[in-house]
């Protein structure tokens, strides 16, 4: 294993297809964060800003908690901002994602569900749980059995139910409206040979027409990443070409989230062997965790970073894609990192994308 990715669900889905459809970056761990929703910089930025009167330079950290969007700043000032206001500045493409926890991760990392200090891990896959078990074996995590810590039914149950049930009628309006949402699963993707007898032949053109005019692209970098002329670009995190396509090259097409997502398919194939939840997808353990290091400043408990900070000290990894601050404030940049120093500065959670995916190519 060389590489650990973190990513929200739709870079896990964008990561998952390139696997099973374009064969790369297999050899990768992958860390999903739990996800109702984000906003682009732009909007977060005039929403910050413009409508609350805080600089974004001024925060120290933003946090979603109980129906608000905390701005915690650096001088001890808390604006909070009700989620229902924040609405209107949601990307439209989250607006009709279906997954909350990450399901096609190796581990997944969110903070619903857990008291303060604390984060509640899924483990997925048994390369999840080797990461996970030598983290706590070495002493970078402290971990114990969900209910140990917050008993009764679990809250990343009830928010993924939500999710998936707002964005499926989102998805059916779009659908009465006349706009394709195809990839919206169904019991009958078992399989990727109809998906891709349809996309033989498919390029860019309509990969734009059927994902990025239809405001359906999530800005993972999947097609960029795997464009063997690489000749995609984002302009204001929208993919446009930059010049002539290899003749019937359809892999961008056939790498993004949203011209299909064959979930029960691509299930199969990453092999997972634990129990299947239909809330919240495979899992063979629940945990709530923190790390063990007080020089952690995490978002929630620091799970991710002590997950990462195991890895590269052990040598199970040699780098790590994950999503740091920009140049300006508050803007994420992707993140290439190969050392915990590094990596200590990554922390913490940016609510706006970055496109990691172009990452794994470099
Ligand atoms: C856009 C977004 C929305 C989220 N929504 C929810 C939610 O609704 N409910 C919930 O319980 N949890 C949500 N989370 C997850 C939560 O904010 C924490 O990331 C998670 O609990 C892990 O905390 P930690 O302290 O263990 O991780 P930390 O040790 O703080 O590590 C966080 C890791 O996430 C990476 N990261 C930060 N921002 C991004 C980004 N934009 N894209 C990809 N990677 C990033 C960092 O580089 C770091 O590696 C969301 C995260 C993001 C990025």
């Amino acid at each position: 294993m060389t590489t650990a990715f973190v990513g929200v669900p739709c870079q896990i889905q964008a990561l998952r297809k390139t696997n099973e459809l374009v064969g790369e970056f297999k050899d990768i761990v992958s860390i999903g964060l739990f996800c109702r929703e984000n906003w682009s910089y732009s909007c977060i930025r005039a929403l910050v800003e413009d409508d609350y009167g805080v600089k974004l330079d001024s925060i120290d950290k933003f946090d979603i908690k109980k129906g608000k969007l905390k701005l915690l700043q650096k001088d001890g000032g808390v604006t909070n901002i009700p989620l229902a206001e924040t609405h209107p500045y949601v990307r439209v493409n989250c607006q009709i994602c279906l997954d909350f926890s990450a399901e096609l991760a190796d581990v997944s990392v969110g903070a619903v569900g857990t008291p303060k200090g604390w984060s509640t891990v899924i483990v997925r896959t048994k390369k999840g749980a080797d990461l996970v078990e030598g983290a706590v074996a070495k002493g970078y995590l402290e971990a114990k059995d969900i209910s140990e810590v917050k008993p009764g039914k679990m809250l990343v149950d009830k928010l993924s139910k939500e999710k998936r049930g707002e964005n499926l009628a989102e998805a059916k309006r779009r659908e009465d409206r006349g706009t394709k949402v195809p990839h919206i699963y169904s019991k009958d993707d078992e399989s990727f040979d109809e998906f891709l007898k349809y996309a033989a032949g498919k390029q860019f053109a309509e990969l734009e027409y059927i994902v990025v005019d239809t405001g359906a692209c999530v800005s993972c970098g999947a097609c960029a990443a795997v464009c063997p002329v690489d000749i995609i670009r984002f302009e204001d995190y929208r993919p446009v070409i930059v010049g002539e396509e290899k003749e019937g090259c359809n892999l961008c097409y056939l790498a993004c989230p949203r011209t299909s997502m064959q979930i029960p398919a691509v299930e199969k194939a990453i092999g997972f062997t634990g129990k299947r939840d239909e809330d919240i997808g495979h899992y063979t353990a629940i945990l709530a965790a923190k790390a063990s290091s007080d020089k952690i400043m995490g978002q929630d408990g620091g799970v991710v970073t002590a997950l990462l900070s195991y890895a590269l000290d052990n040598q199970s990894v040699n780098r790590v894609v994950t999503v740091k601050r920009g140049e300006r404030a508050w803007e994420p940049e992707t993140a290439v990192v190969k050392d915990t120093a590094e990596l200590l500065e990554t922390a913490g959670t940016i609510y706006s994308m970055a496109i990691t995916m172009q990452a794994l190519k470099e």
